[in-house]
């Protein structure tokens, strides 16, 4: 169990580490300036910020393995839809698995999000990750304790709700890591022209979170805005802050 617990550990940390790391090589150390013009708020974060955010993400990794041990190595395992051989389901579900997976944290993570918005549940739950009022990719998973609680148990929900294959959850889980180090990005990579079309702008953008942690309140969502736009909690300056930060101009001057 200790093996497993450490493999798990590990697994969650290396993702991040890959994930953020090369994010945050390539837009913070190596062409910052390059970039520049994408930055969506005009200062940096400090290094006392980076280092806050990497702590609080290990710890939740602690929480995480927790959650993967306790679903796939433990009894409770006969009670859930894990399923093991892809041959089982075949590979067209295999595949939808994973978007289901997407369609369900979508929803989980608006949500448990607002919820931890509550006046009463917000320094107990979500205070920590708004530390980061300018966030950086560290930020993906840096959350006190409690909140780790409440984001892992997404797992909890897929392996209760639908069949699914360790590979496909694991899939999911990068894929949903890296969207995660996007939000959190402090740039906007997405273009203008797809943020605006008719599919594209039902995509959530780092821009949106960004705006989450710099004014704490509207844009709770995740991989979309479908939510937030059925909701009503758009930030009322989302489209007008689309348009400064993705202009020609410097970001100083954009965002000034
Ligand atoms: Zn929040
Ligand atoms: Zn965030």
């Amino acid at each position: 169990m200790t093996k497993s617990f450490s493999i798990a550990y590990l697994i969650l940390s290396l993702r991040y580490i890959i994930i953020a790391g090369i994010a945050f090589l390539i837009f913070y150390i190596i062409k910052p300036k390059r970039f520049s013009r994408l930055h969506i708020q005009q200062a940096f974060p400090k290094n006392k910020d980076y280092w806050r955010e990497i702590g609080y993400s290990f710890l939740s990794f602690f929480f995480f393995a927790g959650y993967v041990i306790l679903l796939f190595k433990t009894p409770v395992r006969q009670y859930t839809r894990i399923y093991d051989h892809v041959s089982q389901m075949g590979w067209p579900y295999f595949f939808f698995s994973i978007f289901l997976c997407l369609v369900i944290h979508d929803t989980y993570f608006y949500w448990t999000h607002r919820l931890m918005h509550h006046p009463k549940l917000f320094k107990a739950f979500h205070l920590l990750h708004h530390k980061s009022t300018n966030p950086s990719p560290w930020a993906a998973f840096s959350f006190q304790p409690t909140e780790s609680i409440v984001e892992g148990g997404i797992a909890v929900a897929i392996v209760f709700l639908i069949p699914i294959q360790r590979y496909a959850f694991l899939t999911f889980f990068i894929f949903s890591t890296a969207y995660n180090v996007y939000g959190h990005l402090g740039y906007e990579i997405y273009p203008k022209w797809l943020i605006r079309s008719r599919i594209g702008k039902y995509l959530n953008t780092s821009i949106a979170h960004n705006m989450h942690h710099k004014y704490f309140n509207g844009n709770y969502s995740f991989y979309t805005r479908i939510w937030d736009m059925l909701m009503g909690t758009m930030h009322p300056d989302y489209d007008k802050t689309v348009d400064k930060v993705l202009t020609e101009e410097p970001a100083e001057t954009a965002y000034a």
